[in-house]
């Protein structure tokens, strides 16, 4: 029996005119998601795009895992292809749902018909079919308002589709649809899942990390490059930057009041990201404060960081509390990995006491008290890069 994969849009359903490239994106971000899996043929028609293994050895449950994970899908489910004809929808219905319809109690029918050239009406479908399975399963009744099974059977234009689960999909925009930010990426638990959230608004993500060796070890690094790793399962390929950022802080520690240290650090670190953003092509920085949480990411101290930002700065848990972003960390995979503990450059030098409520004026006179922009420009200078693509 023949089987393939049907995924549903989400969102872009909705895009009118723009429709078709967002299919073409979608159908682009699928292509290379299963690209080490064998080969596929891809096509789209109707809000739906069909996933066709073109080998036989194809691992339809790896497939229906990667592609559950790629965003502007709503649903996705494995069918069964059919002829278009009554009776092969019927007896490979018995054959393809034989093991869950025999573990089930009730059931309904649902049929879609977008050929309307088929000689049968959808609820004329629905009730032979059903009568078909009533008799062949006698542990079944029928439940349509709340069925344990609902069997669908879809007839479109080349062949008929029959299935039974319907699996939520990652939601969504394709990620590339809304263009391409810098991602600030600590070793912590919020900027990965910062990163996830605005990939699923279909940001491309890019990733920037400032390392301060020897305060930071290769192995807090490392943690950053396998958070950028997990994130490509959502997120696509990643450019990933890395800054040293040593010299900077002790500048700031030499040349800054203790107070300052912190507020300093960050606005050195947009300014440095928005450079970097530019030859990028990147439109805007994210980065995964939420306020209050901690000292610098009080109102008044995102107010004195967003002063030297000339893009914008996107900042997607703004709003949220710990124990959501956890649950969502945990969701994508990346909370273990952010728990390890490896120390992170804003845990250098961080001083006793920072301002809570920073005025503006008061940072720039104390920033001004040192010229920062040869080590801005060495800094962008030496800045590595490295791609991320998927892990398998
Ligand atoms: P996270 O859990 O993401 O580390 P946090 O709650 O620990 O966040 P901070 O350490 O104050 O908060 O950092 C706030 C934000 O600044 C981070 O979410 C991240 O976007 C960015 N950031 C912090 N440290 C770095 C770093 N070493 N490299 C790149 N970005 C960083
Ligand atoms: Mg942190």
């Amino acid at each position: 029996m023949k089987e393939i994969v049907l995924v549903k849009y989400g969102e872009m359903v909705l895009k009118g005119l723009n429709k078709k490239s967002f299919e073409d994106m979608l159908t682009k971000n699928i292509k290379r998601r299963l690209k080490s899996l064998g080969q596929f043929r891809i096509t789209s028609a109707q809000s739906t795009t069909y996933i066709t293994p073109l080998d036989d050895d194809i691992d339809l449950e790896e497939v229906v895992d990667r592609v559950g994970k790629i965003f502007g899908i709503a649903a996705l489910c494995r069918a069964c292809v059919c002829e278009k004809d009554f009776w092969d929808i019927t007896a490979k219905s018995l054959e393809y749902l034989d093991e869950v319809l025999s573990n089930a109690k009730t059931f309904k029918v649902n049929a879609k018909r977008s050929d309307k050239a088929f000689p049968m009406k959808s609820p004329e479908i629905c009730t032979e079919l059903g009568g078909i399975l009533l008799e062949k399963f006698p542990n079944l009744t029928v439940d349509v308002k709340n069925p344990e099974v609902t069997v669908t059977v879809e007839i479109r234009d080349t062949n008929a589709y029959v299935h039974a689960e319907n699996i939520k999909g990652a939601g969504g925009l394709p990620v590339g649809s809304s263009g391409k930010a810098m991602l600030l990426l600590s070793g912590g638990i919020d900027s990965p899942v910062a990163g996830y959230m605005m990939a699923k608004r279909g940001v491309h993500i890019a990733a920037i990390h400032y390392v301060s060796p020897p305060y930071t070890s290769d192995r807090a690094q490392m943690k950053v490059e396998q958070l950028c790793e997990k994130l490509t399962d959502y997120c696509g390929g990643i450019a990933f930057y890395c800054v040293p950022f040593t010299e900077l802080q002790e500048a700031i520690k030499d040349n800054c009041p203790e107070e300052f240290f912190t507020i300093i650090m960050r606005r050195l670190m947009m300014e440095i990201a928005q450079r970097i953003a530019a030859k990028d092509n990147c439109l805007a920085l994210v980065t995964g404060e939420s306020v209050g949480q901690v000292a610098s990411q009080t109102m008044a101290a995102i107010a004195c960081t967003d002063a030297v930002c000339r893009i914008p700065v996107f900042r997607p848990l703004v709003g949220m509390d710990k124990t959501e972003i956890i649950d969502i960390a945990r969701k994508i995979d990346t909370f273990e990995t952010s728990t390890l503990p490896y120390e992170d450059c804003c845990t250098v030098f961080t001083p006793r006491h920072p301002k809570v409520r920073p005025v503006l004026a008061d940072v720039e006179k104390a920033q001004n008290a040192f010229d920062f922009e040869p080590l801005i420009q060495k800094a962008v200078e030496n800045t590595e890069m490295k791609t991320f693509t998927y892990s398998k």
